[in-house]
């Protein structure tokens, strides 16, 4: 038999354990239908550069030379290989097997992009639940509850109300963080603002942590320093 396309004599190969009838000159390929469907099943994309081949071609059957069909593989590929149906055989120009195997498992750009949003999508959940701890509130207030707790049993009355002053802002900035950070213009005594920007909600609300855990911070650095 010789080449629809070039007319040099094709060769007998074995591709995957299929007789597979080869141009050596434009590395086009004829095979059974029933050896394209098993081919093209088994086949893995090899990431080898990709021809021509994506054009509709009519070429004449090198068994028959009956004028092939173009068609589209899989209706949409925009891949257009010839087949002889008296034949049943496939004409595959070079590069079409390559691009049809990695229409059928995805373009590996497309499968990179897959796997880099599916990446995305995993660290943003785990953002959002670091931001969830950030501003939680029942476990804000348990360490509030602790503090006066404590103040009660080892100070009395009078150090539940500094205490209960003192974590007004903190739980404030954990529990309301996006209007805290807001609030701006605010006035300390000498008639300046000292607060002249918006700060984001999780900065407000860290700052609450922090300020919400210096006092435990403080007993702990006393308890272990002395
Ligand atoms: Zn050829
Ligand atoms: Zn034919």
């Amino acid at each position: 038999m010789d080449c629809p396309a070039c007319r040099k004599s094709l060769t007998l190969v074995s591709l995957n354990g299929l007789p597979v009838e080869r141009c050596e000159s434009c590395r086009g390929q004829w095979l059974s239908f029933a050896g394209f469907g098993q081919l093209v099943r088994g086949a893995e994309p090899t990431g080898e550069a990709i021809g021509g081949g994506s054009n509709p071609v009519e070429l004449a059957c090198p068994k028959c030379r009956q004028p092939m069909v173009p068609f589209n593989y899989a209706y949409d590929s925009g891949i257009f290989i010839n087949r002889c149906h008296a034949c049943d055989g496939i004409w595959l120009a070079s590069g079409q097997l390559e691009r049809i195997v990695r229409h059928r498992s995805g373009s590996p750009a497309l499968r990179r992009l897959g796997d880099a949003w599916a990446k995305e999508i995993r660290s943003e959940n785990r953002l959002q639940s670091a931001r969830l701890w950030l501003r939680s509130r029942g476990l804000s207030t348990s360490v509030a509850v602790i503090y006066v707790l404590a103040a009660a049993v080892t100070g009395g009355l009078e150090s539940v109300l500094y205490l209960a002053l003192f974590l007004v802002w903190p739980l404030a900035c954990i529990w309301f963080p996006d209007g805290m950070g807001n609030l701006v213009g605010i006035t300390l005594g000498h008639g300046r603002p000292v607060i002249t920007q918006r700060t984001p909600g999780d900065f407000v609300a860290i700052g609450g942590w922090i300020l919400l855990l210096s006092p435990l911070a403080a007993v702990l650095f006393i308890y272990f320093a002395f």
